[in-house]
C-alpha cells in the first residue's frame, strides 16, 4: 500500500469534496480517499500496481478539478487565491459602483449637488425605449458578470456535470437571470417601443461584488485556521553544520544524515534530532515540550531538532533525520489531524447534497405562488412596489430565494472547528490524531492509566538490594541483574543498570536473551540460567519460595517498592527493590476527572502494595495490579461492555492493545514509538493534567462544531422565507437581491469565524 497526499484545485464547496472522494474511490485498487475542502487536499491510501499517478490525475480531472499530484504548500495556493479574491472584489467593486450610480443615481441624496446628472440619466435616451444611462449599465456590469465572474460559471458547469450541484449553481442562476431580465427590458424596446420593462443590472454586480467580499473575508480567515502548522513549520532548522572530510560545512538540512556529525554553537538551532558526543550546554526545548526551564545536556543525553542551544559549544551525533525527526512527525501528526473528518460531518454533507436543488425547486415554487396570487386576485396588484409588475415582483423574489441560500455556511462549519480545534490542541502540547478522537474524547466516562511512565516518572531507582543467598554477595547479584537487563528497554532495566554504573561494576556478556512481557526477562551468564522477574516469572518456572523470602519481600513491598527477583540456576538469589516517584500533576488530574464527574482507574502489571501506595498517594478511584499486558486489553473490554466509553492512557509498548481498544486511546508522547502509534491522541509534554485538557478542548470544540451547524441551519430556514417575501404582506417588507447576496456572503464569513474564537482557548487547568 502506498500513501500519498496530492493537492486538489478548484474545490469550492462540501459537495465537491463528496464529488472528488467519489471519483477516486472509484479506482480499483484505492483504498482510501480523503478530501478535505478546507486544505485543499486528498490523502490517499492506494495499491501502486493497480493505481498510478496518470490514473489519479484523471478522475480528478474528469470529475473537472486540477491536481498537480503533489501535495502542494497550503500556505502559498492559499496567498494565490487570496490575492486572486482580492482582485476579483475591488475590480467589480469599481465597476459595480458606477453602475449603481447609473441606476439610482436620480434617487440618491446627492442628486441635488449635480442637478443636470439626473437630469441627463432620466432623459438622455439612444432611442425610444433605451436610456442612454442604462445603456451604460450594461457595457460595466457585463465584464463583471462574465469575465470576473468566469470562475463561477466553470464551477457551476462542472457541478451540474456532474449530477451535484453546488453553491456556484445557485450564485450563477440568480445573477445570470436577473442580468439576462435586465439585457431584455433594454433590447426590446427597440423592436416594440411600447414595451416598458426596468433595467436592473445594479442587482446582479453589486450582488457580485458582495460575493467577492465574502470570498475575499473567507480566504483571509481560513489562512488563520492554520497558523499553529505554520508555527511549526517555522521551527525547522534550514541548514545543518556538519563535520565532512575534517571540515566543518554548512549544508541544507535535508542533507543530513543518519551518523553525521553537528556542531552547534550557542545561540543555534539543533538541526536534527540526535545525542550528545561532546560539550556541555543549556537547551530550550520548550517550543516541543513546553517546559520552559532550559535543560542541561552533556554527553549522551538526546536533543531535539529544532530547540536552541543556549550557551554551550556541542557536537551531536545525528540519530533521526529528514522525515523521521521528532518535529517533522509532530508536523506530520497536526497536519493529518486537520484535515481529518469527524463523523458528524457526515451530516453535514448529507444535508449539503440535497440542499442546491431544494433552494432551486423553493426558488420556482415562490415565483410560482407569487404570480397566481396576483394574477388571479388574491392579493391586488395596487399592493405591487411602483414600477414592479406582477412577472417582475415574482421573479425578483424567486432570485432572491437563489442567491440567499447559503450551503456554504454548511460545508465550513465542521472543517474549520476540526482545523482550528486540533490547531490550538497542537499549541497547547496535544496532538490529536483522529476525528473520531477529537468527537469522542468529550464523552468518555471512565480512564484507564498505566501506571509506570505515566501515573509515576517512570525513572525509577533501586532503593534495596538484599542478598539471600551466603555465596552471592549484593555486588553480584547486581552484575547478574545489570547484565541481562542491559539488553532490555523497561524502565526497571534503566534503574539497575544506573545503579551498577554507579558501583563501577563491570557486567558480563549474556546469551540466548529473552523477554517475558509484564513478567520479567532471561539469559545465560557462563553458562548459569539467570532470570530477574516478579512473582509470575517465579511461578512460571516454578520456583520454591522459602518462607524468609517471602518474609523479606512482604517488609519491601508494604513500603509500596516495586521487588524484582534475581533466579540463578532455579535458586533465588537476590531481591532487588526500586521505588519511582509520582509524576507532579497526577494527584491534580484525578481530582480534575472526579469533579466532571469521571471515574479514574489504575492498571499496572507491579505488585499490588506498590499499586496500592500509588493508588492512595494521588486519589485514584480503582485499581488492578500484577496486570498482563494482554489482560489490560481485557480489562478495557470490561469496562466498554458495561456500556461506559472508556479512556486509556499509557505509554509502553505493553499498553499498545489497550490504547487501540479503547474508545480513546491517549499515548504520552516521552513513550515508546509503538504506544504513540497506537494512540489517537499523543501527549507532548509530560503533564498528566493535559488528559483533562484534551477532553476539555473536545468538548469546546464540538460545541464550535454544533454552533456553526446550528447558525448556519437557522441562517438558512430564516434568510430563505424572508427573501421570498414572507415579510411582504404583513410589513411591506422584500428583501433587495443584492443584500441577500451580501447576508449569504456573510453567513460564510460568520461561521468561519465563529470556529476562529476557538482559537483564543486557554487552557483552564495551569
Ligand atoms: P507497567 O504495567 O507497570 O507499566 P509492565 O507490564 O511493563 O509494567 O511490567 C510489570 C512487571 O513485570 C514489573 O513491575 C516487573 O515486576 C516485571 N518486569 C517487566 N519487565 C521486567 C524487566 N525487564 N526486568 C525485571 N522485571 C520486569
Ligand atoms: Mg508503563
Amino acid at each position: 500500500m502506498n500513501e500519498k497526499t496530492i493537492n486538489i484545485e478548484g474545490m469550492t464547496c462540501a459537495s465537491c469534496v463528496a464529488r472528488v472522494e467519489k471519483a477516486l474511490s472509484s479506482l480499483e485498487g484505492m483504498e482510501a480517499a480523503r478530501v478535505n475542502l478546507i486544505s485543499e487536499n486528498a490523502k490517499l491510501i492506494y495499491d501502486p500496481s493497480l493505481v498510478s499517478d496518470k490514473k489519479i490525475k484523471k478522475v480528478v480531472e474528469s470529475a473537472g478539478y486540477k491536481t498537480s499530484m503533489e501535495a502542494d504548500n497550503l500556505a502559498f495556493m492559499r496567498n494565490k487565491r487570496l490575492i486572486d479574491m482580492r482582485k476579483r472584489f475591488f475590480w467589480s467593486l469599481a465597476l459595480s459602483l458606477p453602475v449603481f450610480v447609473f441606476a439610482m443615481g436620480h434617487m440618491l441624496p446627492f442628486r441635488n449637488w449635480f442637478p443636470g446628472f439626473a437630469n441627463w440619466q432620466q432623459t438622455f435616451y439612444i432611442f425610444e425605449g433605451m436610456k442612454f444611462s442604462n445603456f451604460l449599465q450594461l457595457i460595466l456590469s457585463t465584464p463583471v458578470q462574465f469575465i470576473i465572474s468566469y470562475p463561477f460559471y466553470k464551477a457551476a458547469w462542472k457541478s451540474i456535470r456532474s449530477k451535484s450541484a453546488s453553491m456556484d449553481v445557485l450564485v450563477v442562476l440568480g445573477t445570470t437571470a436577473a442580468y439576462t431580465y435586465s439585457l431584455f427590458s433594454l433590447l426590446y424596446p427597440y423592436i416594440n417601443p411600447s414595451y416598458s420593462g426596468d433595467v436592473f443590472f445594479e442587482t446582479s454586480s453589486i450582488l457580485l461584488t458582495f460575493i467577492y467580499l465574502g470570498k475575499y473575508l473567507e480566504e483571509i480567515s481560513k489562512g488563520k485556521t492554520s497558523e499553529a502548522i505554520k508555527k511549526l513549520i517555522q521551527l525547522r532548522p534550514k541548514t545543518a553544520e556538519v563535520i565532512r572530510d575534517g571540515k566543518e560545512v554548512i549544508i541544507p538540512i535535508d542533507d543530513v544524515v543518519e551518523n553525521d556529525i553537528c556542531v552547534i554553537y550557542p545561540g543555534q538551532n539543533i538541526p536534527v534530532d540526535g545525542i550528545v558526543m561532546e560539550g556541555e550546554s543549556y537547551v530550550n526545548e520548550s517550543m516541543i515540550t513546553g517546559e520552559s526551564i532550559s535543560v542541561f545536556k552533556e554527553k549522551g543525553s538526546e536533543l531535539i531538532g529544532g530547540t536552541i542551544n543556549e550557551n554551550g559549544n556541542i557536537k551531536m551525533e545525528a540519530k533521526r533525520v529528514g522525515k523521521n525527526t521528532t518535529l517533522n512527525q509532530i508536523i506530520k501528526m497536526v497536519e493529518d489531524a486537520q484535515t481529518s473528518k469527524i463523523p458528524i460531518q457526515k451530516l453535514a454533507d448529507r444535508i449539503s447534497a440535497y440542499f442546491v436543488p431544494a433552494v432551486v425547486l423553493l426558488s420556482l415554487i415562490t415565483f410560482s405562488v407569487w404570480f397566481s396570487l396576483f394574477k388571479f386576485g388574491v392579493i391586488s396588484t395596487i399592493l405591487l412596489p411602483d414600477g414592479h409588475t406582477v412577472f417582475l415582483f415574482a421573479f425578483l423574489t424567486a432570485i432572491t430565494v437563489l442567491v440567499i441560500s447559503c450551503p456554504c455556511a454548511l460545508g465550513l462549519a465542521t472543517p474549520t472547528a476540526v482545523m482550528v480545534g486540533t490547531g490550538v490542541g497542537a499549541e497547547n502540547g496535544i496532538l490529536i490524531r483522529s476525528g473520531n478522537a477529537l468527537e469522542n474524547t468529550r464523552k468518555v466516562d471512565v480512564v484507564l492509566f498505566d501506571k509506570t511512565g505515566t501515573i509515576t516518572k517512570g525513572s525509577p531507582e533501586v532503593t534495596d538490594i538484599v542478598s539471600i543467598a551466603d555465596d552471592v554477595s549484593e555486588k553480584e547479584i547486581l552484575r547478574l541483574a545489570a547484565s541481562i537487563e542491559k539488553s532490555s528497554e523497561h524502565s526497571i532495566s534503566k534503574a539497575i543498570i544506573l545503579k551498577s554504573e554507579e558501583s563501577d561494576i563491570k557486567l558480563k556478556s549474556v546469551k540466548n536473551f529473552q523477554i517475558f512481557p509484564g513478567m520479567g526477562i532471561e539469559g545465560d551468564i557462563d553458562g548459569d540460567k539467570i532470570v530477574v522477574g516478579n512473582m509470575k516469572i517465579v511461578s512460571k518456572f516454578g520456583i520454591k519460595i522459602s518462607e524468609n523470602i517471602k518474609v523479606q519481600l512482604t517488609e519491601l513491598e508494604i513500603k509500596g517498592l516495586t521487588v524484582v527477583f534475581v533466579i540463578k540456576e532455579q535458586d533465588i538469589v537476590g531481591l532487588i527493590a526500586l521505588f519511582d516517584t509520582v509524576k507532579p500533576h497526577a494527584k491534580e488530574t484525578m481530582a480534575l476527572l472526579k469533579r466532571q464527574g469521571i471515574k479514574s482507574v489504575m492498571v499496572s502489571g507491579d505488585n499490588k502494595n506498590a499499586v496500592k501506595n500509588v493508588s492512595n498517594e494521588v486519589g485514584i478511584d480503582q485499581y488492578y495490579a500484577e496486570v498482563l499486558p494482554e489482560e489490560k486489553l481485557d480489562i478495557v473490554k470490561e469496562f466498554q461492555e458495561k456500556g461506559l466509553s472508556v479512556l486509556f492512557v499509557g505509554d509502553g509498548v505493553n499498553d499498545a492493545p489497550a490504547l487501540a481498544q479503547a474508545d480513546v486511546g491517549i499515548a504520552i508522547g516521552t513513550g515508546t514509538d509503538v504506544a504513540i502509534e497506537s494512540g489517537d491522541i499523543v501527549l507532548i509534554k509530560d503533564d498528566l493534567r493535559d488528559v483533562v485538557t484534551a477532553i476539555d478542548l473536545s468538548k469546546k470544540t464540538m460545541r464550535k462544531v454544533k454552533t456553526g451547524l446550528f447558525w448556519a441551519l437557522i441562517y438558512n430556514s430564516l434568510g430563505i422565507p424572508i427573501a421570498a417575501g414572507i415579510l411582504f404582506l404583513p410589513f411591506g417588507f422584500l428583501l433587495p437581491a443584492e443584500i441577500a447576496g451580501l447576508a449569504m456572503a456573510l453567513s460564510s464569513v460568520s461561521v468561519i469565524t465563529n470556529a476562529l474564537l476557538l482559537k483564543r482557548y486557554k487552557n483552564p487547568f495551569k
